[in-house]
């Protein structure tokens, strides 16, 4: 293995011990696509230690530790639903992290829907200090609409009593949202559960957009390069997303600035600055993480886990070499060098960077192929927040805090 590589900065694998299996049936999950694919129930009910192994476990926490140039490292563990691998899972790795990171600070964080929150997991999360994202989607309304379990009811009571038990035990946790078609209609009734009955201080919202394709092999939903596919029923619209979020914005510049952190309003202001967004998909180029599937295989991005962007596995190829090699480096680009000269021309581009490339399947009015399909809300968005973007600019360039803005307007 070697020791030195060519870029100091910290590397990102995902991990998917279950890969993208899930005790949920959210009706807008694509994770579900491949879990059709990987015969769940057979994989679970007949194999003593299904998902990821201990050994693999075991190289991948060796590897990753060793690779990482700088003091820290963060483990993320995500699914499907990662809590469908036991607590002992988990205690294994923290134990394997202790014996192979003696010299690093470790952080580990994880997404779950919360339905397998119990007791000992929440006293586990708060003995190891991880971070915890808890998928849910606003009131129970909005939440129920789509976010069901596999007998077809809605899940938000359950979700609610895991994050009881989170607070219960004092472990830290953000929410993590998707805006879709149906509680895009109520953003304010969104808002104001996470900050006044949530009292949420992150939040992130990942608009929900997917096409239909019938595949023989039962998938449903389109791949990027497929053509002519509608829209899928429950994916929020260009311009709902636009007015969602403005919505959103007017609530939270008025009152919960400094105080509530929403990943695109930081993200926004951040490309204001000229500065790293913090997120890839505002980013100009698309992230240097990659993704690990529950066998070892490693994939450039978790939204491209197709063969075509396969890395390699880390049972035959290093983690540096898949990560730092030219494959990855040529993603990793794409996202700047495919860009649309409606992008490249664009007075939004510095925030926006024509977003993240798997929505990339519109045609500019110009014929020109890679335009995103939420550019229309992001123009709505981008316009209206562009005179409180420029006042918070101007006060954090002049030393003070960005949350003077809430006075003004
Ligand atoms: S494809 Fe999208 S999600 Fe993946 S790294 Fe690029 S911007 Fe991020
Ligand atoms: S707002 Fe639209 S045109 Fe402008 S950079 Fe974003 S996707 Fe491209």
């Amino acid at each position: 293995m070697p020791t030195a590589y060519p870029y100091a900065r910290p590397l990102y694998v995902m991990a998917k011990p279950a890969g993208p299996l899930c005790n949920l049936r959210c009706q807008y999950c694509y994770y579900l696509e491949k879990q059709h694919l990987v015969n769940s129930k057979f994989k679970i009910q007949n194999s003593k230690e299904w998902g990821m192994s201990s050994s693999l476990l075991e190289q991948f926490t060796r590897d990753y530790i060793q690779l990482q140039q700088t003091p820290d490292v963060l483990f993320t563990w995500h699914g499907g639903e990662p809590m469908l691998k036991p607590l002992s899972f988990y205690r294994q790795a923290v134990r394997l992290q202790q014996y192979y990171g003696r010299s690093k600070r470790i952080s580990n964080s994880i997404q779950t829907n919360g339905l397998f929150l119990t007791p000992e997991w929440c006293q586990f999360l708060h003995d190891e200090g991880w971070l915890v994202g808890i998928s849910i989607d606003g009131t129970q309304e909005q939440h129920d609409a789509y976010r069901i379990d596999a007998q077809g009811q809605g899940t938000f009571e359950r979700v609610m009593e895991g994050i009881r038990m989170l607070n219960e035990y004092g472990v830290e946790w953000n929410a993590m949202a998707t805006a879709n078609h149906h509680n895009a209609q109520d953003p304010i009734a969104f808002y104001r559960f996470f900050r006044d009955e949530l009292h949420c201080k992150y939040l992130q919202i990942s608009p929900v957009v997917e096409r239909i394709r019938e595949h023989s092999d039962g998938r449903h939903l389109a791949q990027l390069f497929d053509e002519d596919c509608p829209i899928a029923p429950f994916s929020i619209r260009p311009e709902e997303w636009g007015h969602f979020m403005c919505a959103i914005f007017d609530e939270w510049v008025r009152h919960d600035v400094g105080e509530m952190f929403v990943q695109l309003f930081d993200a926004t202001l951040a490309g204001w600055m000229g500065v790293e967004p913090g997120v890839c998909v505002y980013a100009e180029e698309c992230g240097h993480a990659a993704v690990m599937e529950k066998n070892g295989d490693v994939y450039s991005c978790d939204h491209f886990v197709f063969p075509q962007y396969k890395l390699g596995n880390i049972r035959e190829n290093g983690l540096p070499q898949m990560l730092y090699g030219a494959k990855q480096n040529r993603f990793s680009r794409l996202k700047k060098e495919a860009l649309p000269r409606q992008c490249r021309e664009c007075q939004w581009l510095k925030a926006c960077h024509g977003e993240c490339p798997r929505l990339r399947f519109l045609h500019t009015a110009d014929g020109e192929p890679g335009l995103n399909y939420l550019c229309a809300g992001y123009r709505i968005f981008f316009q209206h927040v562009a005179p409180y973007m420029d006042y918070m600019r101007q006060e954090l360039l002049a030393g003070r805090s960005a949350s003077g803005v809430m006075k003004l307007f």
